[in-house]
């Protein structure tokens, strides 16, 4: 026969902590308290079987259950020594969900369950406290009413207008008559809503508390909240069904929350709050202010409440033995629910506390101080994303704030700022030292030093992978993308949104981790890297494997790179240092020439700017290696689109407008992704390369002589298609080396390898090592290729296709290991079996994705690299990866 329903309490369980699947998270915990000896209200869990039971045979329970809850019930009412539906001496019970994680506020619950007319009389006989017994009463009505009955809350009205009418403002002003009165009228709603009378028969109401429960289960709010965190509807929920205690039967009664440690800071201190003569909502329901446990949470908070350590130090002290306890046992901080009813503590829950990033590290690295948990485990337990909240600036938590419109939290971190509205203003704005937040419909290349000037970017198109959150994840910069509520009027240089309109140069702050836009400057705070953060990232470094570079062209990101622990360059994208003002005209000029002689002419003078760009990284990255990537622009990225620009451009060249408009027409692409770009470009024009190459030779040698050691560049060539390619591009890289050689007097070791990005060069791999150096993976044109759908135009769909399941998730979020990740695997075996080795690494967006590393590791790549600010999230996920089975799993 199943098992369906698991008892606890009285200093033992049938369950215990390892049967979250079964009991829930709530269960689970509720048994392994009661196995530790702590004080449990007597009770039992239904578990999760149930619920999957529920719904595959239409809502109907198994047959054994009704037996096995009646039994559990007798054993609660032994225990305590009452009885449910006993008006001489009651026993009411709670009843509430519990899934295997927690999901607050999703589900429901239902207290005080047991009562009626008579037993109501019995209750307030048995407790002497007629006021107690009948505000329980209507609170069971009210919470049943709609819990259970699905009755619209009209309840507070009537309690309302009660207190009205009786000139009072405190539900403590209520006597037992107000309340016994309220009780009638509360029925009485029921009965109108309901055409029914209220349940009057404790069996009818617990099967109906539990009915409800498993009801809950599928709710809008549980579907939509499993929805947003991947959690499987097959799990269900389990219910709980718990002998009441009563923290509201006095003085010497009290319900409360608390952490076992501070869960913003981590510090090791005894953290929550209590409310004396209340019942567990009232903490939560914000009705009375919550009072602090101890005296020092209430100095630091400077509350005038007293303290619980003050006002019950007795049970204070067996409050904080029980946090000794739990924290031993379960090796990690709790978040506890727990009741005082006449002077007696009672635990209600314990689980796992959620804790910022900071609090995640202290806490971690405190215990492996403490002797409590390994390095290992301490490195498993950070979630890598998480580093992110560390790394920007965020909001003072304590600000006010006015939320004009809610976006897409694209990009992590807090910015205040003026309105732009272009990026030229945002450039020239910011070069007087003025803060600006670049507001945009939509942000294009052409703006990416507008975007690199602002504080912050703000869009109202375009998702997570638009253009925007891309770049401003990359560059750090704080985004919100794709505010749909917002209107931006760039003529009027307003924004609106519901009934505020601002204008440019008035004050707005994003918040980048919410997805908040707010009016007005509010303050921020950077967040210095703490010692804890160090300590972990060390630990880290000592298991990973992998090494971890990162995306970077100017030698701010390179120093930035540095600081947070990259271990040289995987990818410096040309085409990125041709984006400033000075430089982009020359590099149209390049572009839009019509013959060799025009395109040398603007490529001498990009020479010397290349030189001093790669001399600068050289510097930065002394003793590490840097990859640095021949010219790969998407030509529309340059080309002149608007009559105005072909003016500009007509101006530079000295051509007429007509014949610039016609050039621009006639390099016009189809689509600019799949088109004359990468070594193709190299291939047509390859006094481009030849003067790239010419400018890292020459920088290497500089810095060569400049310090005394050997800069070793690793030159990559983009986009290849086949050998064939690589071979005519390696040829001019390698003679342009040997003149700059010859000419400097000096040998400098150096690699010539290239990008794996489009699936013919991953399936000829093989080949291509036979004289190819080294690879890396640009999975974000690999991922591209393989889907046949734009990285850009990807926003549009990838939200619906998650939602119908077509994705599982973004795949230029998180590496398509089924498509993608084959070909990645099947060129790093076929690379190496020609050449063994080959250095592999990966320089995608993906590289900074820890679900992505985490194949990165199983595939035996030497390192992954990613944008600056995701280099530590990189570090910490690459150890996880070498943790989680010597190599992941290569085949999920
Ligand atoms: C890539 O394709 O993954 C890559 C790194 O190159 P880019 O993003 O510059 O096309
Ligand atoms: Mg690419």
């Amino acid at each position: 026969m199943t098992k369906w329903v698991y008892r606890f309490g009285d200093g033992a369980a049938e369950g215990h902590a390892e049967m979250k699947d079964l009991l829930g998270g709530k269960g689970a915990g509720l048994a392994e308290m009661s196995n530790l000896g702590l004080p449990v209200p007597p009770g039992f869990t239904i578990t999760t079987e149930v619920c999957t039971y529920y719904y595959a045979r239409g809502k109907s329970y198994p047959a054994e259950l009704r037996k096995q809850v009646g039994e559990a019930l007798a054993e609660i009412e032994h225990s305590c020594g009452a009885r449910f539906g006993d008006p001489e001496n009651p026993l009411l019970v709670s009843v509430r969900s519990g899934a295997r994680v927690s999901m607050p506020g999703m589900m429901d619950t239902v207290l005080n369950l047991g009562l009626n007319d008579r037993v109501v009389e019995g209750l307030a006989r048995q407790s002497g406290d007629e006021r107690f017994a009948y505000d329980s009463y209507r609170r069971f009505i009210q919470m049943y009413g709609q819990v259970v009955l699905g009755i619209e809350n009209h309840f507070e009205e009537l309690l309302e207008n009660h207190k009205l009418d009786k000139g009072v403002s405190l539900d403590t002003d209520l006597s037992a008559d107000d309340w016994r009165t309220l009780v009638a009228g509360f029925k009485d709603l029921v009965a109108q809503e309901l055409g029914r009378p209220f349940p009057e028969e404790p069996q009818e109401q617990l099967w109906g508390a539990i009915g409800a429960v498993f009801g809950s289960w599928m709710n809008p709010r549980a579907v939509t909240y499993r929805r947003l965190h991947d959690i499987p509807a097959d799990w269900g929920t389990a219910v709980n069904v718990q002998a009441m205690v009563f923290g509201n039967m006095g003085a010497d009664c009290a319900t409360g929350v608390a952490f076992t440690r501070n869960p913003s800071t981590g510090a090791d201190e005894f953290y929550g709050e209590y409310l004396v003569n209340a019942q567990g909502e009232d903490v939560v329901a914000g009705i009375r202010t919550p009072q602090h446990l101890t005296i020092a949470g209430k100095e630091a908070n400077k509350s005038a409440l007293p303290a619980m350590e003050e006002v019950m130090p007795r049970v204070f002290d067996e409050l904080c033995q029980v946090r000794r306890v739990l924290e031993d046992h379960y090796r990690d901080m709790q978040d506890i629910e727990f009741t005082v009813q006449r002077g007696k503590l009672w635990m209600l829950q314990t689980r796992s506390g959620k804790r910022t990033a900071q609090a995640a590290l202290k806490i971690a690295v405190s215990l492996v101080e403490e002797d409590v948990i390994t390095r290992e485990e301490a490195i498993r337990r950070i979630e890598p994303a998480s580093l992110d909240q560390l790394l920007h600036p965020t909001l003072d938590p304590k600000a006010k704030t006015v939320v004009l419109v809610r976006g897409l939290p694209a990009s992590p971190g807090a910015a205040s700022g003026e309105i732009v509205f272009t990026a030229e203003e945002a450039e020239s704005r910011a070069s007087r030292g003025e803060a600006v937040i670049l507001v945009r419909i939509e942000t294009s290349p052409e703006d990416i030093h507008g975007m690199h000037a602002a504080k912050g970017i703000l869009t109202t198109r375009g998702g997570m992978t638009s253009h925007a959150a891309v770049v401003a994840r990359g560059m750090g910069r704080p985004c919100v993308a794709g505010a749909g509520d917002l209107r931006v009027d760039y003529a009027a240089r307003t924004i609106a949104a519901r009934n505020t309109v601002l204008s440019a140069g008035e004050t707005i702050t994003i918040n980048g981790s919410t997805g908040e836009v707010m009016v007005g400057a509010v303050p921020t705070i950077q967040p210095g890297l703490s010692r804890d953060f160090a300590t972990l990232m060390e630990w880290a470094d000592a298991i990973r494997e992998m090494k971890v570079r990162a995306n970077a062209e100017t030698a701010v990101d390179a120093r930035m790179a540095r600081r947070f622990g990259a271990e040289g360059i995987g990818l410096s994208r040309t085409e990125h240092m041709f984006f400033q003002a000075d430089r982009i005209d020359a590099m149209r000029r390049v572009i839009m020439a019509e013959d060799e002689t025009g395109r040398r002419a603007g490529l001498a003078e990009l020479l010397p700017m290349q030189r001093k760009d790669f001399a600068e990284i050289f510097r930065i990255m002394k003793g590490f290696p840097v990859t640095i990537r021949l010219l790969d622009p998407p030509l529309h990225e340059f080309l002149p689109k608007t009559e105005a620009e072909f003016g500009e451009m007509a101006r530079l060249t000295g051509k007429d407008v007509s014949a610039t408009r016609q050039r621009a027409l006639a390099l016009h692409e189809v689509n600019p992704m799949l088109g004359h770009r990468g070594c193709r470009l190299g291939i047509t024009y390859p006094e481009i390369y030849e003067m790239q190459a010419a400018a890292i030779f020459e920088a290497a040698v500089l810095v060569t002589k400049e310090t005394g050691e050997a800069v070793e560049p690793e030159i990559m060539v983009p986009l290849i298609a086949t050998k064939k390619e690589f071979d005519i591009l390696k040829a001019i890289i390698d003679r342009v080396g040997s003149e700059v050689m010859e000419r400097a007097g000096v040998t400098l070791p150096y690699l010539v390898g290239t990008m794996i990005e489009l699936p013919r060069a991953a399936l000829r791999a093989g080949e291509i090592a036979e004289t190819a150096e080294f690879f890396s993976f640009g999975t974000n044109d690999l991922t591209q290729t393989v889907f046949g759908l734009s990285r850009d135009d990807a926003a549009r769909f990838a939200g619906a296709y998650q939602r119908l399941g077509i994705f599982e998730h973004d795949p230029f979020v998180t590496l398509d290991i089924a498509g993608v990740g084959e070909l990645v695997r099947i060129a790093a075996e076929r690379g190496r079996t020609t050449r063994p080795g080959l250095k592999l690494g990966i320089c995608g967006e993906h590289g900074g994705d820890p679900a992505s590393i985490g194949f990165c590791q199983a595939v035996g790549l030497d390192y992954v690299s990613c944008s600056p600010y995701r280099v530590p999230i990189a570090r910490l996920a690459a150890a996880q990866a070498v943790l989680a089975g010597e190599g992941g799993d290569a085949s999920v």
